[in-house]
């Protein structure tokens, strides 16, 4: 029996080697990327610096949970990777969507839609497209839930365990493809300019470093018309009971009208979503559509899958080993470990969430 635990130990040793060499590599191919991206758009990498900077001060000033910054915290690398990477791959993805689907669109929709909607006057034209634009990426956000394959790349989005300035930029960039796909293929093909398309997307940027921010911000009535911190760290609560709600980018009232909004007195506690994706690494979560199990993962899986993904080497699973129940997949200790690590503490005097 000693042999055989000396063996299994001996085993898991190995692994952890190698997982510390994949976990090297995947870093240096992560940095590099960053290092492309930030040549190919040097202006997103300057936004980088300037609304972290502007953010930060924000966060202090006014912190809704006693949580580390945003620029050091476990995953701050990646979620800045995906800052400017993913502003690259979703732009020129975006592209390629539109130059498809645009003209397969245009055989469809007859040509007097768009000709009807550009003869109104320029004001009317300008309201009915920020209103059309939000309506129709209000549907793209909730499709990307209700639609398990599209559910898989959004839930990068949703698997980070606590909220701030930097992470709503934790996004696959074909989940990013396809929500502005969402707003731009219906805009553009009903006649709306390119303009008000790239008002859209730059004011949903800006606005989304604010909504995700651990910042203490009520807006009173005023939050049934816009977009608030409160509305939307109530779309990343870990609550089931709270899932697939909130889903617009700036106008509350469009989930009011299809059914879908929430306005709970205090704030969410607690961060998360289900399944499994690795909390650090780009190329990682690029790849967790693809490679990650489902809710379904057993403990033991997620142990070793975050192990690989953070290149540690398992103390807590060679540990679990020698406790091994025989003929268990599930090493004691493991079952009781939470989906997703909540560091998330209230301040002392805060309103209670939950
Ligand atoms: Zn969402
Ligand atoms: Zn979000």
């Amino acid at each position: 029996m000693r042999e055989q635990v000396q063996a299994r130990l001996a085993g898991e040793r190995a692994a952890a080697a190698g997982r510390g060499r994949r976990w090297w590599a995947l870093r240096a191919a992560g940095l590099a990327t960053f290092a492309a991206a930030c040549v190919l758009r040097p202006d997103v990498a300057v936004a980088l610096v300037v609304l972290g900077a502007v953010f930060t001060v924000v966060e202090r000033a006014r912190p809704l949970h006693a949580q580390p910054p945003a620029v050091a915290r476990s995953g701050t690398g990646t979620d800045a990777v995906h800052f400017v990477a993913d502003e690259v791959l979703a732009a020129a993805g975006l592209v390629a969507a539109l130059w498809v689907l645009l003209p397969a669109v245009h055989l469809v929709l007859p040509s007097a839609v768009p000709e009807a909607v550009r003869a109104q006057p320029a004001w009317l034209v300008w309201v009915e497209s920020l209103v059309f634009a939000e309506v129709a990426g209000y549907w793209g956000h909730r499709l990307s839930h209700e639609v398990p394959l599209l559910w898989r790349f959004h839930r990068v989005h949703h698997s980070s365990p606590s909220l701030d300035w930097l992470s709503p930029n934790r996004r696959h960039p074909l989940d990013q493809v396809f929500a502005r796909a969402a707003v731009a293929l219906p805009v553009l093909a009903m006649g709306f300019a390119v303009p008000t398309v790239v008002a859209h997307f730059a004011l949903k940027r800006i606005q989304g470093l604010l909504v995700h921010a651990n910042v203490d911000l009520r807006l009173g009535p005023l939050e049934w018309l816009v977009a608030s911190p409160h509305f939307h760290h109530w779309h990343h609560s870990d609550d089931p009971g709270t899932w697939n709600r909130n889903y617009a980018g700036q106008l509350p009232l469009v989930d009011l009208a299809f059914g879908t909004h929430l306005r709970p007195e205090g704030w969410p506690g607690t961060y998360g979503c289900d399944g499994y994706v690795p909390p650090s690494g780009y190329l990682a979560q690029l790849a967790a559509p693809w490679t990650s199990p489902g809710p379904e993962a057993s403990a033991a899986q997620r142990i070793d899958l975050d192990a690989e993904a953070t290149g540690r080497t398992g103390g807590r699973r060679q540990r679990a080993a020698q406790q091994a129940v025989p003929g268990s997949d599930d090493p004691p200790g493991a079952v009781d470990r939470p989906l997703h690590a909540q560091a998330v503490v209230r301040p002392e005097g805060g309103d209670e969430g939950r």
